[in-house]
């Protein structure tokens, strides 16, 4: 009789297989009535989050994504919620006043410069789109105040196309697993364009939302609980000094 043999697991399906328990797990902790040990922030970052509440409306996910920038996820998830209440379209958002929409999203970072890039943006995708966010990434780089990270988030949280969305966390834990060798690299967008080259595309739009959660609970930018990682048994951890 012939032996079947299961196929090889890849590093990578058990590095996204322990990462989707481990959030799931985050998850649970966060709705468990009576929880005495919470996590310490929302169980979605604030983006995904606000694409679930608003269906994926491409608006609601470009707006939200500009103000999360220095921003921390309670406070952006707050703020978009305001300001898309006022502003639920590129057309409402015209209507108000620039300090009204200042007002709105304060205490976001930078709530000036955002509310001023925002307006543009309105004016710009009423003047050239229609009203409407392209699922078009040169597009969307020529719109004021957005660059890959916001691109690529806007891309798979509103249009669910493949797209790498690295932020500092992406980039920190990647390099410390030691994907791209011992050199690593220098910067988020050299980071995406190897992510590129060597993560399998089924993996691309749910890298962020979990190495965002993952580097605010275990993989810290200062001493990571390499204790209590899960993907430990994948990492290099290179340039790690200090952990718990
Ligand atoms: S082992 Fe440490 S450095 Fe590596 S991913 Fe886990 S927490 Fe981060």
């Amino acid at each position: 009789m012939k032996i079947q043999q299961s196929p090889p697991v890849s590093p990578w399906d058990g590095v996204f297989a322990a990462l989707e328990t481990w959030y799931a797990r985050q998850k649970g902790d966060e709705n468990r009535e009576n929880n005495e040990d919470p996590a310490p922030v929302a169980a979605d970052p604030s983006v995904t989050a606000i694409a679930g509440l608003y269906r994926r409306d491409p608006w609601a996910v470009l707006a939200s994504t500009i103000l999360s920038l220095r921003t921390k996820d309670e406070v952006t998830l707050a703020a978009s919620k305001r300001l898309l209440e006022k502003a639920p379209t590129p057309a409402a958002l015209l209507s108000l006043s620039a300090e009204e929409a200042a007002r709105l999203i304060y205490p976001a970072g930078f709530y000036r410069t955002k509310a001023a890039n925002l307006t543009k943006i309105a004016r710009i995708l009423l003047e050239r789109e229609e009203g409407q966010v392209p699922a078009d990434m040169d597009k969307l780089l020529a719109l004021p105040g957005v660059g890959r990270k916001t691109a690529n988030l806007v891309l798979s949280e509103a249009f669910d196309l493949d797209a790498i969305c690295v932020d500092i966390h992406v980039h920190r834990i990647s390099n410390r697993m030691g994907w791209f060798g011992p050199g690593g690299t220098a910067a988020p967008d050299k980071t995406e364009a190897a992510l590129r080259g060597i993560l399998p595309k089924k993996y691309w739009k749910r890298i962020n939302a979990l190495l965002v959660r993952y580097g605010q609970i275990i993989c810290r930018p200062v001493s990571p609980f390499c204790s209590r990682c899960v993907i430990s048994t994948w990492c290099s951890r290179c340039g790690v000094g200090k952990a718990r």
